[in-house]
C-alpha cells in the first residue's frame, strides 16, 4: 500500500515524513518496495504477530508495510504548473491514498505560504489543485469519447457518466463524491482522477495544544466539520512529538505516550486508519523459519491471497489449511486447533478474514 503526503509548503509534512523514515522498517527485507529518497517504508502495527512467533518459536518476524510516499511542493497553482506543478500531481497519480497534512499550529516563527493559519482554506486550496487537474483529463477524455461516438453508439454512458462527474468537478466537489455503479467505477479507474482518491486529513497541531486536547482547538474543529462534509477522516496529530517518538526504544516510547495519555502514537494510528480507510485486512503465515502479516484487500479469495506470496501459489492453489487467530490462540497450538476442529480446509471461493493463519496447498 503507498500513502502520498501532500500539504501546502511549512504545515509539516517533512518532519512527519522524518519521524516515518526514523521509524522505518528494515528496508533490506522488502525488495518489492521501490526505496527512494523520497518513501519512507514503516510496519503495519500488529501485536498478534509477535504472540504468533513466541508460539512458533519463530526466527523472523516480517510485518505488513506501507510505504509513505513524500510529496513535496504542492502549491497553490500547480495545475497551472506553478510550483513544481504538474510533476507532482503525477506523483499523487501514483498513491493508493492521500495524507494530506494541514497546519493547525500557530507560531510566529514559521512562516504561513499564505500569511496566515486556516486550515479550511489550505485544504481547500489543494483540493482545488487536484480538482483542476483533473477537470482537464475529463474534458479531454469527454473531447475523445464525443469523436468516437459518431461510430460507436457505446461511448454514450461513458460520456454521461463524465459529464456528471465534470459538473461535480465544476461545483468544487472531488469526483470521489459521485455516485456510480461498479461499471462506472471501472470506467473512471481508466481516466485515473486525482480526486477519486481516498484522504485522511492529518490536522498538525502544535505540541501544547497536543498535549492540552485538540477538541479545545478551534482550527482542529473546523477542518472537522469541512472534513465531515466531504465524508473524510480526520487525524490530530503533532508531528513534533511523532519526530521525537520515531528516536526513541520501545520502553521510552511506551512511558512518552503514556504520559500523554495515549495508546498509540500518532503514526501507528494514521497506518491503521489508512488500512481501514482502503479496506485491507491481513492475513497470517506461520512457522518456525517465519511468522508473517500479508496485505490484502476485504473480500479477496483464497488463491489470489495466496498469489500475494508467490504467482505459483495462486496459478497452483489447491486449498487452504486455515485457522482464525483468536482460535489458534485460545488452542494454544496448530495440533490442539485441529484436535478441536478448528483447522478448516477451504477452496478457492474462500473468501479470507481479517487474521487468518494460512497454509496454502499448491501444485507446482
Ligand atoms: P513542510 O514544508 O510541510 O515539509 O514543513 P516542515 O516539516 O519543514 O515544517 C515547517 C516548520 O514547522 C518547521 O520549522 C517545523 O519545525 C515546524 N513544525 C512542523 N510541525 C510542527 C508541530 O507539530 N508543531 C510546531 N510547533 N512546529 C512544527
Amino acid at each position: 500500500m503507498k500513502l502520498g503526503i501532500v500539504g501546502l509548503p511549512n504545515v509539516g509534512k517533512s518532519t512527519l515524513f522524518n519521524a516515518i523514515t526514523n521509524a522505518g522498517a528494515e528496508s533490506a527485507n522488502y525488495p518489492f518496495c521501490t526505496i527512494e529518497p523520497n518513501v519512507g517504508v514503516v510496519a503495519v502495527p500488529d501485536e498478534r504477530l509477535k504472540v504468533l512467533t513466541d508460539m512458533y518459536h519463530a526466527v523472523k518476524t516480517t510485518p505488513a508495510v506501507v510505504e509513505f510516499v513524500d510529496i513535496a511542493g504542492l502549491v497553490r497553482g500547480a495545475s497551472k504548473g506553478e510550483g513544481l506543478g504538474n510533476k507532482f500531481l503525477s506523483h499523487i497519480r501514483e498513491v493508493d491514498a492521500i495524507v494530506h497534512v494541514v497546519r493547525c499550529f500557530e507560531g510566529t516563527d514559521v512562516i504561513h505560504v499564505e500569511g496566515s493559519v486556516d486550515p479550511v482554506r489550505d485544504m481547500e486550496t489543494i483540493n482545488l489543485e487536484l480538482i483542476f487537474s483533473d477537470l482537464e483529463m475529463v474534458e479531454r477524455r469527454l473531447d475523445k469519447d464525443k469523436k468516437l461516438l459518431k461510430g460507436d453508439k457505446k461511448y454514450e454512458s461513458e460520456i454521461v457518466l463524465l459529464e456528471r462527474v465534470k459538473a461535480a468537478l465544476e461545483s468544487g466537489l472531488p469526483a470521489r463524491s459521485v455516485e456510480r455503479t461498479p461499471e462506472d467505477d471501472a470506467v473512471l479507474a481508466t481516466v485515473a482522477l486525482l480526486s477519486e482518491k481516498p484522504v485522511i486529513y492529518a490536522a498538525n497541531l502544535s505540541e501544547e495544544d497536543f498535549k492540552a486536547g485538540y477538541e479545545k482547538n478551534p482550527h482542529f474543529t473546523r477542518l472537522r466539520a469541512q472534513a465531515e462534509k466531504e465524508g473524510a477522516g480526520v487525524l490530530p496529530i503533532c508531528a513534533k512529538i511523532e519526530e521525537e517518538l520515531s528516536s526513541m526504544d520501545e520502553e521510552e516510547k511506551d512511558l512518552f505516550l503514556a504520559d500523554l495519555g495515549l495508546e498509540q502514537s500518532g503514526l501507528d494510528r494514521l497506518i491503521r486508519e489508512s488500512y481501514a480507510l482502503l479496506g485491507l485486512i491481513s492475513y497470517l503465515t506461520a512457522g518456525e523459519p517465519e511468522v508473517r502479516a500479508w496485505t490484502i484487500t476485504r473480500g479477496t479469495k483464497a488463491p489470489q491471497a495466496a498469489g500475494k506470496i508467490h504467482t505459483d501459489f495462486e496459478r497452483g492453489f489447491i486449498r487452504a489449511e486455515v485457522v482464525a487467530y483468536d482460535d489458534l490462540v485460545r488452542c494454544g497450538s496448530l495440533a490442539a486447533a485441529r484436535e478441536k476442529g478448528l483447522l478448516r480446509s477451504e477452496g478457492k471461493e474462500y473468501v479470507m478474514q481479517d487474521g487468518d493463519v494460512v497454509l496454502f496447498r499448491f501444485n507446482v
